[in-house]
């Protein structure tokens, strides 16, 4: 199905009162950045409009304007289901499949709301009656502002709606480090500035309050727990439940962790294995044309971007780490490549 235009869906938003937002498990920066920024705006243009995430975001984030009025699906779950059956149009945010959305997955598959897609993953799945699915940006926060433009709303992007949108670019970006080679994610970055944002303020807001716990655990990472197979030019970090206890983990504390094992000079595909209650959480990343998209779908059941993409897996976390590396040898022609 090929993408409709931003302004089909502002032509289908006027036909429609109860609108709901939602975003994917595990929201991160571009996940909450941008649906709060959506929120924001529609709620200016006077919309019945609310916002949801399926599980907790990470206190990081908890700044962000408008982050008052997020709901959380297993924190309220009534409201929520009462809120996904009334909606009569459902934004999909920064999430590619319905099955992202966790417990409230079937809630929202039975809804008979329309269903509307804004996002940037790859492979986009077939429930959305519209969709705007674009790759080749930084962040859906992007999407959300060419959104608003191309419906007429360039009057509402203040000063709160601006730093939802710019958060959201700097989080999926790792601050203009990758999935940035657009001239035009500058462009918006400097209308965003120059509607009177602090980006210095809101990059120590999202990257400089880590607990000292959080800061621990990193160091713990790096120093006991880092494996670097250099002869698969893969490097992967494994934490058990035990572990993450000892450091009294909580939501958003390992996220940039597998960054650094990528850091690594030709190490062009790292990992980061986490043992959570029945499942373990996988976390892939590479550089250049190593897609872990590709490798989370065809193993893991899992899936994102070409170079960040995740995965549950329902083995213990040794099986998990057994299967991975013995996988590595099929790849090991595609990872030699020096990017
Ligand atoms: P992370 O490793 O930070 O959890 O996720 C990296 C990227 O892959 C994010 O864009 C995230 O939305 C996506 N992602 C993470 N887990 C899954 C998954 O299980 N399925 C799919 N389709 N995408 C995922
Ligand atoms: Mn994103």
């Amino acid at each position: 199905m090929k993408n409709n235009s931003f302004k089909e869906i502002a032509g289908a938003l006027k036909q429609h009162h109860r609108i709901l937002i939602t975003t994917h498990t595990n929201p991160d920066g571009d996940a909450i950045g941008s649906s709060l920024a959506l929120y924001g705006y529609l709620k200016r243009k006077g919309y019945d409009v609310h916002v949801m995430a399926p599980d907790p975001d990470p206190t990081f984030l908890h700044w962000m304007p408008f982050h008052e009025h997020l709901l959380c699906f297993t924190q309220d779950r009534e409201k929520c289901i009462r809120l996904i059956d009334e909606a009569d149009l459902i934004f999909s945010i920064d999430y590619n499949d319905l099955g992202r959305l966790e417990e409230a997955t079937g809630y929202v598959r039975r809804s008979n709301g329309m269903k509307v897609l804004i996002d940037h993953h790859v492979q986009p799945g077939p429930e959305f009656n519209l969709k705007v699915s674009i790759k080749e940006v930084s962040s859906t926060a992007e999407l959300i502002y060419d959104f608003i433009l191309e419906s007429g709303g360039n009057e509402f992007i203040d000063k709160d709606i601006a730093a939802c949108i710019y958060a959201g670019i700097i989080t999926d970006t790792g601050s203009f480090s990758y999935s940035c080679n657009y001239p035009k994610t500058y462009e918006i970055a400097a209308h965003l500035i120059s509607s009177g944002i602090d980006g210095e303020h809101i990059h120590r807001l999202v990257y400089d309050t880590y607990s000292e716990d959080r800061l621990r655990l990193l160091g713990f990472s790096l120093s006991d727990k880092l494996v670097v197979l250099p002869g698969s030019n893969t490097a992967f970090i494994s934490l058990s439940k035990a572990e993450l206890e000892k450091f009294h983990h909580e939501v958003g504390d390992t996220e940039g962790v597998v960054n650094y094992a990528l850091s690594i000079k030709d190490i062009n595909l790292a990992a980061l294995f986490m043992e959570r209650e029945g499942v373990i959480k996988i976390s892939f990343r590479s550089k250049g044309n190593f897609s872990v998209n590709e490798l989370s779908r065809k193993h893991f059941n899992g899936g994102g971007h070409r170079n960040a993409a995740g995965a549950y897996s329902y083995i213990s976390l040794q099986e998990t780490i057994d299967k991975f590396v013995r996988l590595l040898p099929d790849y090991s022609e595609a990872l030699k490549i020096v990017y």
